[in-house]
């Protein structure tokens, strides 16, 4: 296993392409996804179109394949501009993530780019690690981190499984509307 400092991206990674972002009910965000091969091109591809997916806005602090219409155990995050985020990677793409452990748990305000408009309250660990592979090499990767960058990994690992912040929510009143749909409160995961 490699330590959280090596590089979270593959240093050849291609130039990729934003795609548009499901909205749910769509099928696919409510699949499991399916293991790939990182060294696999069309995955590899697929890592650089989420990068490239995330960067078209700001409030963009997470992405996973199942949103962009691929349903592959792969996510993409960058929280480096979130002011609740302690630990950092700046931007980081796992294939085939795990998550090994948990701890810490909190609630908090989250939202989703597949939900639109909608923010709730989640419990989420607050403390995790992370395991997974980079896109090109298969590298072995385990990653250790916290507050909000562990929230936006716990959201994106969800989308894997077919799961939306909505299903967690304990009750209807937990749902909230966002003030500011368009991106202001910048919960989008
Ligand atoms: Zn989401």
């Amino acid at each position: 296993m490699t330590p959280s400092r090596a590089p979270m991206t593959a240093p050849t990674a291609p130039a990729g392409t934003a795609r548009e972002v499901l909205d749910a009910p769509h099928t696919l965000l409510t699949t499991m996804a399916a293991p790939v091969d990182p060294a696999d091109p069309r995955v590899v591809e697929a890592a650089a179109d989420l990068l490239a997916t995330l960067r078209r806005a700001d409030d963009r602090l997470g992405v996973s394949a199942p949103q962009i219409g691929l349903g592959w155990r792969l996510l993409a995050i960058d929280v480096s501009s979130h002011p609740r985020t302690r630990s950092c990677a700046g931007e980081l793409v796992l294939v085939n993530p795990r998550l090994t452990q948990a701890a810490r748990w909190e609630t908090a305000r989250e939202g989703c780019l597949s939900v639109p408009g909608l923010v709730g309250e989640v419990r989420r660990a607050t403390r995790i690690t992370v395991t997974g592979q980079r896109p090109g090499d298969g590298e072995s990767l385990t990653f250790h981190t916290d507050a909000f960058e562990a929230r936006c990994l716990q959201h994106q690992l969800d989308h894997l499984d077919g799961v939306l912040f909505l299903d967690r929510m304990p009750t209807a009143r937990a749902v909230h509307r966002a003030r500011h749909p368009q991106s202001p409160l910048r919960h989008h995961v």
